[in-house]
C-alpha cells in the first residue's frame, strides 16, 4: 500500500498538529466551543478548503461540514456522509475520533489533486461534540446535524456556570436555530459511514489491521443499593453479620463470570462504595454500579436476567436487602448490511482479510443511525489497546490500509450500487 503511505504519514501530522489546540498545557484537551475547541474547527476549516472540498461550512452548533461533489455524469441527488467528532476527553490520545475526520479529509485531497470525482456526492462532517465532558451531554454534533437537538440542553450550564446557550452565542453560532423542531435532512442521506479508531485490544490480538462492525453495542447502567445491618466489626460474630459489602464483593465477581465466554457481552461493576463505611464497622451499606453491553440487545438482555437472578440467591442467602435503578437503557444500533458487505470487498480489495467484530463503544454513527443507514470500520488500535489515553497510537502502515479501503469502498459508490 505504499501508494497510500505518503496520505498516511500527512494524517499522523495533521493529528500531530491537532494536538497542539489545548485547554492544558503538556496534555490533548479540547472539549466543547472552549478557544482550543474554536481553534480546532478554525483549522480543520482551512485544511478541507486546501485539500479543494467545493464548498466548507460550519453550522450552529460548530460543526465543520467539507463537501466534495459527485462526478458531473451522476444524478442521484442523494448524498454520502462520513466523520467523527473533534472534541477530545481530558489527557486525551489523538486519533479518537479525530481520524474518521482527516482520513476522508486526506482522500479528497488526493481525488481532488487527480482531478477525479466520486460517483456519489461526498460530506466529511467534523461533529464539534460527542464525548459529553464540558456539559455532560453526548452526541451534541451530530444530534444538530441530524435535526434532533434537544432544545432543554441549551439552558444547561458547565462546572462554571456557561450555559450551552451562551456558549454557542459566543462562537457565532444560533442557539435558537438549534432549538427549531426537527426536518428531514436535505438532501437525503444515502449512507453514513464512520472510520474510527478500535479503542480496545481486539484487532491488536487477532493479528489484523482493520475490522469491519456489525453494531455499536447497546448499552444498561444501574445503580444497586444493597442494605445490611451497620455493626461493631469487633463484636459481631462472623455468623450473625449482615455485611453488604461482602454481598456486594459476591455481586461483582457473578457479573464477571455471566459475562464471561459470550461472544461481544461484556459486563461491568466501575463503581462500588461503602457509604459512611469505617475500619471498625461491618458494612451496613453498599452502592454499586453495573454495565453492561452488547451488539444485540437480545444478548444483553438475557445476560441482565441471569445477573438478576444470581443477586436475588446472593442476597437472600445473606438476608441483604437490594434496590435496582436503571440509569440508561440504550438499545443497540446494528450496521447496515450491505454496508458491512462493501466494507468486506473493500477490504479484500486492500489485500486485508475479511474480519468483523462489534463496537463496546457509542460513536457519532449512532445518533447518524436515526436518519440513515450507517456503517463504520475500526482501525487497530497499538500499545495494548489502550484509549481515552494519551498512550492512544495507531501505526501508520495500518492507516494506510484504512486510506487504501476507504478509497475502494467510496469508488465502488459506498455500496449504494451507484
Ligand atoms: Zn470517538
Amino acid at each position: 500500500m505504499s501508494d497510500f503511505a505518503a496520505d498516511a504519514e500527512r494524517i499522523m501530522a495533521w493529528a500531530d498538529e491537532l494536538a497542539a489546540f489545548t485547554e492544558e498545557p503538556g496534555k490533548l484537551t479540547c472539549t466543547f466551543l472552549t478557544d482550543a475547541h474554536q481553534r480546532t474547527a478554525l483549522w480543520l476549516a482551512d485544511t478541507m478548503r486546501a485539500c479543494g472540498f467545493d464548498e466548507v461550512r460550519r453550522d450552529d452548533i460548530g460543526n465543520v461540514i467539507g463537501r466534495y461533489g459527485a462526478d458531473a455524469g451522476m444524478i442521484d441527488p442523494r448524498r454520502v456522509v462520513t466523520g467523527s467528532h473533534y472534541d477530545t476527553v481530558r489527557d486525551a490520545g489523538r486519533y479518537d475520533g479525530r481520524l474518521g475526520i482527516l482520513l476522508p479529509m486526506a482522500l479528497v485531497a488526493r481525488l481532488s489533486a487527480q482531478g477525479r470525482r466520486l460517483p456519489v456526492d461526498l460530506e466529511v462532517v467534523a461533529f464539534a461534540e460527542e464525548e459529553g465532558v464540558r456539559f455532560g451531554s453526548t452526541y451534541l454534533g451530530s444530534s444538530a446535524f441530524v435535526g434532533r437537538f434537544d432544545p432543554a440542553l441549551l439552558e444547561r450550564a458547565d462546572a462554571s456556570g456557561v450555559t450551552v446557550r451562551e456558549a454557542v452565542q459566543a462562537a457565532g453560532g444560533d442557539p435558537d436555530a438549534l432549538a427549531r423542531p426537527a426536518t428531514a435532512p436535505s438532501p437525503a442521506i444515502a449512507h453514513y459511514f464512520e472510520v474510527h479508531i478500535e479503542q480496545g485490544p481486539v484487532l491488536l490480538d487477532a493479528g489484523q489491521p482493520l475490522g469491519v462492525v456489525t453494531a455499536i453495542a447497546g448499552a444498561e447502567r444501574r445503580r444497586l443499593h444493597l442494605a445490611g445491618t451497620a455493626s461493631h466489626a469487633g463484636t459481631t460474630p462472623m455468623h450473625l453479620r449482615r455485611d453488604a459489602a461482602c454481598a456486594a464483593a459476591e455481586i461483582v465477581l457473578a457479573v464477571e463470570g455471566l459475562c464471561a465466554n459470550v461472544p461481544g457481552l461484556v459486563g461491568t461493576v466501575g463503581q462500588l462504595s461503602v457509604p459512611d463505611g469505617a475500619v471498625n464497622v461491618v458494612p451496613g451499606a453498599c452502592v454499586l454500579s453495573l454495565d453492561v453491553r452488547a451488539g444485540a440487545d437480545d444478548v444483553r438482555d438475557a445476560a441482565l436476567a441471569r445477573i438478576d437472578a444470581a443477586i436475588d440467591a446472593i442476597t437472600a442467602q445473606r438476608n441483604i436487602d437490594c434496590g435496582r435503578q436503571t440509569l440508561l437503557r440504550g438499545p443497540a444500533v446494528p450496521c447496515d448490511v450491505s454496508g458491512q458487505a462493501a466494507w468486506q470487498r473493500a477490504l479484500s480489495a486492500v489485500n486485508v482479510p475479511a474480519y468483523a467484530l462489534p463496537s463496546g463503544a457509542g460513536h457519532d454513527a449512532v445518533m447518524m443511525s436515526s436518519v440513515t443507514p450507517v456503517s463504520m470500520l475500526f482501525v487497530r488500535c497499538g500499545n495494548g489497546g489502550i484509549s481515552h489515553n494519551p498512550r492512544e497510537i495507531v501505526d501508520v502502515a495500518d492507516v494506510a490500509l484504512a486510506l487504501a479501503a476507504t478509497h475502494a469502498f467510496l469508488l465502488e459508490g459506498a455500496g449504494l450500487g451507484a
